[in-house]
């Protein structure tokens, strides 16, 4: 695939570079920051969108905005990590979701997809059955609080308080308290590599470019449902 990669020159876009130049994919740089690899590099994405599969975003709340009309306008599909939207963007991805396939999950890994459905599946009596907390760990550039994932989790199982910590390098901690009586469940994961989170960017994006227009999470990748 041809893939444009808006915010390449950040911390996640890198590692997604590397990955899916590895993979023997062809990929283009745009971000208002020169690329650390040695890659195509754009300062705008109608310069490069018309020549690529599809746009693979880990840029920022504002920078997403930003391109959405693009998509739209040049009918490319989307796959977007970026944290910290709010429900403004949110409406105007779903809107380009009915025109375009768009992917957006704030976590790509495996494991927090795999959480994800298990607690989709806990029936909501059991659930309130518990007093539930959920713990992020991220490390200390991280811009938004709490993350993205912990917001995703948090929305499964009714909005539980959630705490933050912002430390050191960390890729990525969450876990789950469930506390009932006389017992506690935790559910962890733990990101060891940022190449986790690309993984799962290129599976979207190799399975999006065959989808019709839609509004995809990563459980569709695993289940067929959106
Ligand atoms: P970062 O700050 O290191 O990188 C962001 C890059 O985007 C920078 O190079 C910046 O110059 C560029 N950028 C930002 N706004 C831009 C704009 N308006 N126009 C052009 N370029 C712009 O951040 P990061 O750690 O790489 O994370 C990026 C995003 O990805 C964050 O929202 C983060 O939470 C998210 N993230 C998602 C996942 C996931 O699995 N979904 C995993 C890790 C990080």
């Amino acid at each position: 695939m041809n893939i444009a990669v808006y915010g390449g020159s950040g911390r996640m876009g890198t590692v997604f570079c590397d990955y899916a130049v590895k993979k023997g994919h062809s990929v283009f740089v745009i971000d208002k920051q020169t690329p650390k690899l040695n890659i195509p590099f754009y300062s705008r994405l109608e310069d490069v969108i018309p020549s690529v599969d599809t746009v693979v975003d880990f840029s920022s709340p504002q920078g997403l905005n930003e391109i959405i009309p693009t998509i739209e306008r040049f009918h490319k599909p989307l796959v977007s990590g970026t944290t910290g939207i709010g429900n403004d963007v949110m409406t105007k991805l779903k809107e380009a979701g009915k025109i375009i396939p768009i992917l957006y999950a704030p976590n790509f890994s495996m494991g927090i997809t795999l959480i994800k459905i298990l607690l989709k599946n806990i029936p909501q009596e059991l659930l309130r059955e518990f007093d539930i907390h959920i713990e992020e760990i991220h490390h200390k550039n991280k811009k938004d609080k709490p993350s993205g994932t912990a917001k995703m989790l948090g929305e499964i199982l009714v909005n539980p308080e959630i705490s933050s910590i912002r430390v050191g390098d960390e890729r990525g901690i969450h876990k789950i308290y469930f506390y009932g009586e006389d017992e506690v469940i935790e559910l962890s994961h733990r990101a060891v590599s940022r190449i986790i989170f690309a993984r799962g960017a290129l599976a979207s994006a190799q399975s999006i470019i065959n989808m019709p227009p839609g509004f995809y999470t990563m459980e569709a990748l695993w289940t067929g449902k959106k």
